[in-house]
């Protein structure tokens, strides 16, 4: 479980003021369940989840997984536990198979062959046909390349995903699919997962839980067809209605 405590992250602008990135956030993710974070672009989105493997550590409050705050944990063996998918996913030069083997060169540890029990897992997990493993990554679509970018997180076997914008790139059949993949993905790993879009389309289909953030600040947070049913606050009323295009 991963599980955020008034956190608040600020930032110092060139001139030497003080900018407030996320303001007394408290949330708790559980396994087994998708959190998705929606909310205007510059709300603080992506900064929330790079607070949760370090990329960033928050100004003030606690984060914690299953128990342990993260501060006292070395960001490198966290980032095993926790890990990150992109928005663009970032395919090395090679084969699919080859790509999947990259964690464990960088660990020093044998890489599994085609057959072996990690690569079948994860191939089955993200849905790719093991013809694909002798594919040149970089010729595979955004769809592909996400599902092995996904497959290249989950191969170390992480506790908990975060997602930041990871369906940026793709049409919406691949984007709808994803979201299916995740949500299988979840069940069976029993991760605790954290999409961060504004995306509401993805949100829908893939998340279980909603955060909306605007400022950051969280302004609304519920189950997701309700929140999106019938929403609370005139903040996310007026997302609903206008929802964020910028990135897309
Ligand atoms: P979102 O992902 O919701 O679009 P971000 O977390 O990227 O929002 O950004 C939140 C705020 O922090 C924005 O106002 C943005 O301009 C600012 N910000 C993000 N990254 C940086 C940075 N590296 N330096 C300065 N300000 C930043
Ligand atoms: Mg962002």
């Amino acid at each position: 479980m991963v599980q955020l405590e008034n956190v608040g992250f600020v930032r110092k602008r060139p001139g030497g003021e003080q900018a407030v990135i996320l303001d007394g956030v408290s949330f708790c993710a559980c396994p087994s369940n998708i959190t998705g974070i929606v909310g205007p672009s510059g709300s603080g989105k992506s900064t929330l989840i790079r607070l949760i493997n370090r990329l960033d550590d928050p100004s003030t409050g606690t984060i914690s997984l299953n128990g342990d705050d993260i501060s006292t944990v070395d960001p490198l063996l966290l980032r095993r536990k926790v890990a990150m998918v992109l928005q663009k996913p970032f395919m090395f030069e090679g084969t699919v198979l080859s790509n999947l083997q990259r964690p464990f060169l960088y660990r020093n540890l044998l890489p599994p062959p085609a057959g072996s029990d990690e690569v079948v897992r994860v191939i089955s997990l993200v849905r790719l046909s093991p013809d694909m493993l002798e594919r040149e990554a970089r010729s595979l679509s955004g769809g592909e390349q996400q599902r092995v970018n996904l497959a290249r997180a989950l191969i170390s076997h992480p506790e908990v995903l975060l997602l930041d914008e990871p369906t940026s790139a793709l049409d919406r059949p691949a984007t709808d699919s994803l979201a299916t993949t995740l949500r299988e993905i979840c069940c069976r790993e029993q991760l605790v997962i954290i999409i961060v879009t504004h995306d509401l389309r993805l949100a829908e289909r893939a998340a279980d839980y909603l955060i909306y953030l605007e400022q950051g600040m969280i302004i609304e947070e519920g189950g997701v067809s309700e929140m999106l049913a019938v929403p609370r606050t005139v903040a996310l009323q007026r997302f609903l209605a206008k929802p964020d295009k910028e990135e897309e």
